[in-house]
């Protein structure tokens, strides 16, 4: 490392605690300081490349330092930095809920801005058990999905199910009910997924105010992947029995799944749908619940009622981050990024097709923009994600599987020789640590 990305490195570790991470670890694992990024890239202080095969945590979608985004940010920052959005608005929040309301399912009419995901699922369940109060009915108990992530505020881990976030907070969690995600992407196992469901809302959806799932592709559960037509069951059976469906498609929305929401591959309209990540091209944190005319109305009385929606955080609806967005959103208005996407995928997957000899593949899965490819023969404490991280920075490529999934979800705007690159990369990490 030179002396300036360790100099960077060692100030950092002196004042900062990262994220999602036992800072132990950095006796020996380096600290990559990012000078600069362009594009799929990222830039280290030694002005080494690396691909960023992970959007950045699945946020970026059109490139880091994107021409048109940043020209629209710099033209808002001269304008407007921010404004409360309580008795006061802006043109960027309105023009961005116009557009997310013309472009999300049907029934989604009403936009309530936050700032982050977590927050964003925050107040979808506030909004929920709200709702039903309001309504004359108390509703305490969230149903959720096993392997599901939800985020990692209070409300949001509890309707989530990764135990490495969740277990040692158990105590603190809010009500929830767990129900089986389908195994699978087959048809089989949706169906009998929504058997259990159709079970245990016919016994418990008295005290059920909301189901919570993640469309198609559970992310931070290990890009576990599964068929339509759950949604199609879950929104049938949650409307039987007044149960709210929440989309969370904070990972899934703006294209990752092949179309702009996954909600779109079910033709599905849910109750609650939370936005966030790729909103902004991955640029600043935004976020957004949408819901129904239905539930908007609930709340709408005389003040004196006492059922408004008193939630609100600082930046609510930040005109700098709307102005990202909408930049984002032009670009996926006057491009065919879906079109494009479809072709990429396809070339990824045939690209895999030499990894089902390795013997630790045990099996490849893609929906969209997101492929996984799951290892087998290991357990946890060999860490062969972290493996597989180390030796692809030395390549040039940023992957950062979970656990024994190893995985691709890179910005839109990946090339498909910088595919190339990515899949050979993989490739290689996987081989090393094959055992002999
Ligand atoms: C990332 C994510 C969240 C949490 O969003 P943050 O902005 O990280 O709080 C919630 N739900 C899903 C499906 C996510 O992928």
């Amino acid at each position: 490392m030179t002396s300036k990305n360790n100099e960077i490195m060692q100030r950092d570790l002196e004042v900062i605690w990262h994220p999602c991470t036992q800072m132990k670890d950095h006796e020996t694992l380096p600290l990559i300081p990012i000078k600069s990024g362009k594009g799929v890239y990222l830039y280290d202080f030694d002005d080494n490349a690396y691909i960023d095969a992970v959007s950045s945590w699945w946020v970026n979608i059109f490139g880091h330092c994107n021409t048109r985004i940043n020209d629209r940010i710099k033209a808002q920052l001269d304008t407007l930095e921010h404004v409360l959005l309580a008795g006061f608005t802006h043109e960027p929040a309105v023009e961005l809920a116009h557009k997310l309301v013309k472009m999300t399912p049907q029934e989604l009419k009403k936009v309530f801005y936050v700032d982050n995901g977590s927050s964003a699922v925050e107040a979808a369940l506030k909004m929920s058990y709200h709702y039903h109060l309001n309504n004359g009915k108390r509703k305490p108990v969230f149903l959720s999905l096993s392997n599901s992530y939800h985020g990692e505020t209070i409300g949001a881990l509890s309707v989530g199910d990764v135990s490495l976030y969740k277990e040692t907070y158990e105590q603190l969690l809010i009500q929830n009910m767990q129900v089986d995600v389908p195994k699978d992407q087959s048809v089989e196992a949706a169906e009998v997924a929504l058997e259990s469901l159709e079970k245990l809302l016919k016994e418990k959806s008295d005290e059920i105010a909301a189901l919570i799932v993640e469309p198609l592709i559970q992310g931070a559960g290990g890009m576990h992947m599964y068929h339509p037509d759950y949604l199609v069951g879950a929104r049938k059976l949650t409307k039987m029995y007044d149960v709210h469906l929440i989309a969370d498609e904070i990972m899934t929305g703006f294209g990752r799944t092949g179309k702009m929401f996954a909600c779109e591959h079910a033709n599905i309209s849910p109750d609650f749908m939370t936005l966030s990540k790729a909103l902004t091209g991955g640029y600043l944190p935004l976020s957004v619940v949408m819901t129904t005319e239905d539930v908007y109305q609930a709340f709408y009385c005389d003040y004196n009622e006492h059922k408004a929606f008193l939630h609100s955080h600082s930046y609510t609806g930040n005109p700098l981050a709307c102005a990202a967005a909408l930049a984002t959103l032009e670009i996926f208005e006057e491009e065919d990024v879906l079109g494009e996407n479809t072709k990429k995928s396809v070339y990824i997957m045939d690209a895999l097709e030499k990894f089902h000899s390795l013997d630790n593949v045990a099996s490849i899965r893609q929906q969209g923009m997101v492929t996984a490819i799951e290892l087998k023969g290991y357990d946890s404490t060999e860490r062969i994600g972290l493996k597989i991280y180390e030796y692809a920075l030395t390549q040039g490529v940023l992957l950062r599987p979970l656990g024994n999934i190893l995985y691709f979800m890179p910005p839109y705007i990946i090339t498909y020789e910088e595919i190339d690159k990515m899949v050979s990369v993989a490739y290689e990490g996987i081989k090393k640590v094959l055992k002999a």
